[in-house]
């Protein structure tokens, strides 16, 4: 889903009432060079972004690039079309339905006979949101909880709007009690401390006879402390097994441990089983590698059209 709907992609004819001789004739002019520039007539949209990366409102505005290089454009847009604020996000069409998304910075506008013209360049807030680092969640080293450098609402109002699209990326167990980061263990059931070991039995085969393996030492050889055979032979006579667990903490004593985290943040413990899953979420958005790929997208639009490119 794109927010640039077919409105944004008006015709020749709208292009022209709309904007005006500026937009028709830099059309007739086809993609030429001017003072480093590619001049061209392509329509996208503007969405309108507040000091915090709000966006000023869900529905953009249209206007025409009508010449553009690297790192700037200018744009024609109709006289009621003014952006409330300097921090703008261009979308910008192409032919396969995609929109691609680039912030920019409104430097300057001059009002003329067929509409306003603004001078834009890249970068600017918008231009940061759409940075990778701005849209995948990193773990914040203090809090041990992962995050995104933007309120969730300004994300919710370019989701809103179709500029991003919302990606799990990931699920991770995080503390019930503050969302952050835990490490994990098997460890004791009673006390969950992780200094637990496990006692090795002996079981005699002749005898039947299983104990802790410590019972079967003696100073000269291993005997069975039950049938009193001495000399006994590891796998021949006897084998090792695995016993109980022992806490050293609290002395409690089981079969089974239990996997336990321990919260990077707040200190508590809690069986694993009462962690929270968390949802990892990122945004996606294809972005326009450069204001001058505009004039490309374009040229193709002329292309496909059945025109002769220029
Ligand atoms: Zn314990
Ligand atoms: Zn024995
Ligand atoms: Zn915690």
């Amino acid at each position: 889903m794109t927010t640039v709907d077919s409105k944004s992609v008006v015709s020749d004819a709208a292009q022209r009432d709309a904007f005006g001789p500026v937009a028709s004739q830099a059309k007739a002019d086809g993609a030429s060079i001017e003072h480093g520039r590619s001049k061209c007539s392509v329509p996208l949209s503007v969405f309108a972004l507040t000091s915090d990366g709000h966006l000023a409102s869900r529905k953009p505005v249209a206007a025409v690039a009508t010449s553009c290089a690297e790192g700037s454009a200018s744009l024609s847009l109709g006289w009621d079309a003014m952006p409330a604020y300097p921090s703008l996000v261009l979308g910008v069409p192409t032919l396969d339905g995609r929109t691609l998304f680039a912030g920019c910075v409104l430097t300057s506008h001059e009002v003329r006979d067929d509409g306003i013209h603004c001078e834009i360049n890249r970068g600017g807030i918008g231009e940061i949101i759409l940075t990778e680092e701005a849209r995948i969640p990193t773990l914040n080293t203090e809090f041990f909880q992962y995050r995104l450098p933007c309120d969730d609402s300004v994300y919710d109002s370019w989701l809103r709007a179709g500029i991003l699209k919302r990606t799990v990326l990931d699920r991770v167990l995080v503390c019930g009690k503050c969302r952050s980061v835990a490490t994990f263990r098997f460890a004791c059931r009673q006390c969950g401390s992780g200094r637990v070991a496990q006692k090795m039995l002996a079981h005699h085969f002749a005898c039947a006879f299983v104990a802790p393996a410590s019972e079967f030492e003696t100073a000269e050889t291993l005997k069975c402390p039950n049938c009193r055979t001495k000399h006994l032979v590891a796998g021949t006579d006897f084998e090792y097994m695995p016993g109980d667990n022992e806490c050293d903490v609290c002395g409690w004593s089981d079969r089974e441990l239990e996997q336990t985290g321990h919260c990077l943040n707040c200190d508590s413990r809690f069986a694993a089983h009462k962690a929270v899953e968390q949802e990892l979420v990122g945004y996606h958005v294809e972005r326009l590698a450069s204001l001058a790929d505009i004039a490309d997208l374009g040229r193709s639009r002329v292309t496909a059209a059945g025109h002769v490119p220029a």
